[in-house]
């Protein structure tokens, strides 16, 4: 069976996209920690990040950078924060997280709930500035 991750990538469950390639897939995180968190994932189904092929996570991370790239440029902030758990969802994926500071980054933090309409419109943003 495909994991959830699969379906919003394949567009069968919706997400707020903020980037898309054929091979690479990035969305808005459904309970940020932060306004512009985002996850960036293979299309291909993998676990574990580190099992990726070393190519494959090469150009996995080669793409989160562009997609933080355009996160920057859209929430103001001090740098773009990775993050690496896989702890909940079992398909590999990069959380990517605009920081103020370091307390930013507390994956125990309360989660955000931002309203649809928001959620959307930052989504387009970091699409827009995203360099396809
Ligand atoms: P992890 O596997 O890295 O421990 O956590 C999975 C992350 O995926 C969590 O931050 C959670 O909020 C997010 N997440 C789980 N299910 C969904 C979903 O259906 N849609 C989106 N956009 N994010 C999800």
């Amino acid at each position: 069976m495909a994991s959830i991750f699969s379906k919003i990538a394949a567009g069968e469950i919706p997400s707020y996209c903020c980037a898309a390639d054929d091979e690479f897939y990035a969305f808005l995180d459904i309970n940020p920690i932060v306004k512009g968190h985002t996850l960036v994932i293979p299309r291909r189904e993998v676990d574990y990040i580190f099992d990726l092929e070393d190519d494959e996570l090469a150009r996995l991370h080669v793409f989160a950078a562009r997609v933080a790239r355009a996160i920057k440029q859209t929430i103001p902030c001090v740098k773009v924060g990775e993050a690496v758990l896989g702890l909940e969802v079992p398909h590999a994926h990069i959380h990517l997280i605009p920081m103020q500071s370091e307390r930013d980054m507390l994956f125990s933090n309360p989660k955000l709930q931002l309203p649809a309409e928001e959620m959307q419109a930052v989504a387009d943003a970091i699409r827009a500035n995203f360099q396809g």
